[in-house]
């Protein structure tokens, strides 16, 4: 009889091929997610929120209350559902667009206010669900189908680095990291120290995982994990930003 792979048990019993395509990251986040909720056994409390763009073909993976929202609407839907029931765990995915571009003072704001959800966003550089345009992660030089001379800083500004911003304004028990897909128990470990941090009731948390777009950057399989290997890690410098206990930099701690 054939063995079949250990599946999280948050993870939906019936068996359907997933959504993304062959050497996406965004299967890597999910399967650390599910496993970090197995192992904090919070299914039944657990709420999953996911955005519009490639984030959202998450929708069916789990087996645990699920909301899919507009563009860039995660994390406030998941405040909204945290505030009126403080017991749930408020999870919210998305992608780079969503939460740097739209979404942007969502998570600027849910961040000042301390408010005690999880954001997992997914940084691929692009807006991969559309075909690969330009977004606020992409890096200085590179090619998309909206900068096919590469990303010009003069003219379109420089990445966002959201880790970074959201460690600046957030008050004291804050948790902040920023992992890869290239270190699968690494990212773990910060998804987990994320979820704690929700559960201890300490703070907002917020978990950045540079991840992978094969289809849009063109790349085969070599390529692909050395742009997020060497490329994006020049740039985005992978760690832990803000571990609760620690104020703010230069700053009053208004937590
Ligand atoms: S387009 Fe990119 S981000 Fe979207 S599923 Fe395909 S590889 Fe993943």
């Amino acid at each position: 009889m054939a063995l079949q792979p250990a599946m999280p048990r948050s993870w939906r019993a019936e068996s359907k091929p997933h959504k993304f395509c062959p050497g996406c990251g965004h299967g890597l986040v999910l399967k650390a997610l599910g496993e970090v909720i197995d192992e904090l056994g919070i299914q039944d409390r657990a709420v999953f929120g996911c955005d519009i763009g490639c984030s959202l073909l998450s929708w069916d993976f789990f087996n645990v209350d699920t909301v899919q929202t507009h563009h860039g609407r995660t994390t406030p839907v998941i405040v909204g559902l945290k505030r009126a029931n403080p017991n749930l765990i408020g999870i919210a995915y998305m992608g780079d667009g969503g939460g740097y571009a739209i979404g942007s003072q969502h998570l600027v704001n849910s961040a000042f206010r301390n408010e005690k959800i999880t954001v997992i966003l997914v940084n691929n550089t692009q807006y991969g669900m559309t075909g690969g345009q330009m977004a606020p992660t992409t890096l200085p030089g590179q090619q998309t189908e909206t900068t096919p001379y590469g990303r010009d800083p003069e003219k379109t500004g420089y990445p966002t680095q959201g880790p970074e911003m959201v460690a600046a304004i957030a008050p004291e028990g804050a948790y902040v990291a920023r992992g890869t897909v290239a270190n699968y128990r690494q990212l773990k470990g910060f998804i987990k120290k994320a979820l704690e941090n929700q559960m201890a009731g300490r703070g907002f948390s917020f978990v950045e995982v540079l991840s992978t777009c094969p289809t849009n950057w063109r790349t085969n399989a070599k390529e692909t994990w050395r742009m997020v290997e060497e490329e994006m890690t020049k740039y985005f410098k992978v760690g832990e930003l803000r571990v609760p206990g620690t104020p703010r930099e230069g700053g009053k701690d208004n937590g």
